[in-house]
């Protein structure tokens, strides 16, 4: 951030009186431009035994499999927008489930939140920033061709919970660069009656 957007001076990056960080402060209107973590929502769409993914048609990841999901939009809900985001990448109608992951990812500022959700019909279609969406069994998920650990750790957790007959909520941190998934809280609240087959 270079300019301030309320008045458009040069921006300074400096501990404001009072704070403890850095900030992007404007000298001449003295507006503080706060930065925040940007959360990410998305949901594991339910059919039988199958999960629907999207292929991405877009950076980053192109051509690679993902759950659909994306940023929230101001004025809405972590439940609105999962649902905006599986209607605009993957043309599905979902009810949702209960929330069922949520991963810091603290490296990039953002925090996942994937609900679980039952597909109402199949009349899916790729969004324009997908390629094609299609439903996978879980021996089918190609599992080197996710695109994201976020997405990956979920459909894991998923099966595994499927396998043992219950789903718990899931907290997680992933951060750079080892990548690796810290496990973090697993919280046994929901069952698989929760959302219904
Ligand atoms: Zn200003």
């Amino acid at each position: 951030m270079n300019f301030c957007s309320h008045c458009g001076s040069p921006l300074e990056f400096r501990i404001p009186e009072g704070d403890s960080l850095p900030r992007h402060v404007c000298p001449a209107c003295g507006t503080i431009h706060y930065q925040n973590p940007k959360m990410v929502v998305g949901c594991i769409p339910e059919w039988e035994d199958k999960v629907l993914l999207c292929k991405r048609a877009i950076e980053p990841k192109y051509g690679l499999w993902t759950l659909p999901a994306g940023f929230m939009e101001n004025g809405e809900t972590t439940a609105e927008g999962a649902l905006r985001e599986t209607w605009e990448e993957a043309g599905a109608r979902v009810e949702l489930g209960p929330l069922y992951t949520l991963f810091n990812l603290p490296h990039i500022d953002q925090v996942y939140f994937m609900f679980r959700a039952r597909l109402l019909d199949l009349d899916y279609q790729p969004g324009i920033e997908s390629l094609e969406v299609r439903l996978f069994a879980e021996h089918e998920i190609p599992w080197d061709q996710i695109a994201f650990r976020t997405v990956k750790a979920s459909l894991e957790l998923y099966f595994r919970d499927r396998a043992n007959g219950g789903f718990g909520f899931h907290i997680g941190d992933i951060r750079a660069p080892s990548g690796v998934l810290q496990p973090g809280l697993v919280v046994p609240i929901a069952t698989a009656a929760a959302v219904k087959e």
